[in-house]
């Protein structure tokens, strides 16, 4: 390639498409506008349509000229936006109150539909491309609902991939990891119960306040002490929530929080090293505490080979000097993480740059997806499929 320079000629389709989406963003499993204007995109380009896996998920299946080596892969983006009111000005900003595309799904969607329209004009690859448009990406988890209504079953694809625009990666970068690139991610929620009393007279109360202290204070062991350093994990607790005034000790307290990790193993030893102090430490004050947690997304881990493939695809759109290898992963998790246990592929870091300055920070309310990346994410997407499925002939 580098930029296939006809999905260069597609810039300005594109940037309509964005902002279109840009201005209609939808939160997770409805995003029903956004589902019909992908199906119609994909339908105008001649693409086998599959519409209602996750709800509003949307699947189109292309073959390329060539048929001889029976081979499958999956290219997902996201559609979904995020409960956050926008604080952009300019006229595509959102017109749905307290809805906004602050992570990029809104360019997501359009890098897809740009190389699904080109591979559909051009079908220089042997074997079949299914476009995988997943709902719900932030929080609910949309991928994994499709895959257990039947993703895989019904469009079987050998390898699958992804990709997240990256605003601290300069444009025209593409960072590609060969193991984790997010962590597994889980919420917890202790509910520690004591004895409430009138704050003057302590020794009639067990105070679940002074109790949950501890345990605040002991959890920061659970890394520090109990983690290899070589190794990443981290556990917060965000929320303490106990008594209502000054003068009463209350009967019970909730702490809540998140633990991250990027091996299984780890997550695990953590759970019950976790489980294990917060038992003991509630039952050495005579209180007792009940501690549950609700699994998150897995880790995040691309496949070797397949990470080669895709630096390689990259390479060829960016150049071998603008391919990071083997970044520092990051501790924040990702709906594609189901995809990757299913499948070997890799998810992708594309590189969005700092255009808007503070506003071109993920989740941030003037984030806006930079128009400048769409062809160089759908030339990806368009070499990673000819690369993986070449035409001999
Ligand atoms: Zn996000
Ligand atoms: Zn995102």
């Amino acid at each position: 390639m580098p930029i296939n320079n006809r999905i260069a000629a597609f810039q300005d389709d594109m940037t309509a498409w964005r902002r279109d989406i840009h201005a209609h963003p939808e939160l997770g499993f409805e995003e029903n506008r956004t589902a019909d204007l992908v199906a119609a995109k994909l339908a105008e380009f001649g693409i086998a349509v599959h519409r209602g896996l996750g709800k509003t998920g949307v699947v189109g299946t292309l073959k390329g000229l060539g048929t001889g080596s029976g081979r499958a892969i999956g290219l997902r983006a996201d559609m979904d936006a995020l409960p956050m009111p926008e604080a952009n000005d300019f006229d595509y900003a959102s017109r749905h109150p307290g809805k906004m595309h602050a992570c990029g799904h809104d360019g997501h969607t359009t890098m897809l539909l740009g190389a699904a329209r080109y591979l559909a004009e051009t079908r220089n690859f042997d074997g079949t491309v299914h476009f995988i448009f997943q709902p719900a990406e932030e929080g609910q988890g949309g991928g994994l609902r499709m895959i257990e209504e039947g993703l895989f079953t019904q469009f079987d694809c050998e390898q699958i991939y992804g990709l997240h625009n990256w605003p601290e990666l300069p444009a025209g970068q593409i960072a590609v990891h060969p193991g984790p690139v997010m962590a597994a991610a889980n919420q917890f929620e202790i509910t520690v119960s004591g004895h409430g009393a009138h704050a003057a007279m302590p020794h009639r109360s067990i105070d679940p306040v002074l109790v949950s202290a501890h345990i605040i204070t002991a959890a920061q062991s659970l890394v520090s002490r109990g983690t290899d350093p070589a190794d990443s994990a981290v556990v917060s607790i965000t929320v303490v929530d106990a008594g209502t005034a000054a003068n009463v000790i209350p009967d019970s307290a909730i702490l809540r929080g998140t633990m991250r990790t990027f091996s299984e193993a780890t997550h695990r030893r953590i759970q019950e090293q976790f489980a294990r102090l917060v038992s003991s430490i509630a039952e050495g004050f005579g209180a007792q505490a009940v501690l549950n947690f609700r699994p998150g997304y897995p880790a995040t881990v691309n496949s070797e080979p397949e990470a080669r493939v895709a630096a390689a695809a990259a390479a060829k759109v960016v150049g071998d000097e603008n391919v990071i290898w083997a970044p520092a992963p990051t501790m924040a998790a990702e709906d594609f993480g189901y995809m990757l246990k299913e499948r070997p592929g890799a998810y992708i870091w594309l590189g969005h740059g700092g255009h808007g300055g503070p506003g071109c920070r993920l989740h941030n309310p003037h984030y806006d997806f930079n128009d400048a990346i769409l062809t160089t994410g759908a030339s990806y997407w368009a070499s990673l499929v000819e690369t993986i499925l070449p035409r001999s002939a």
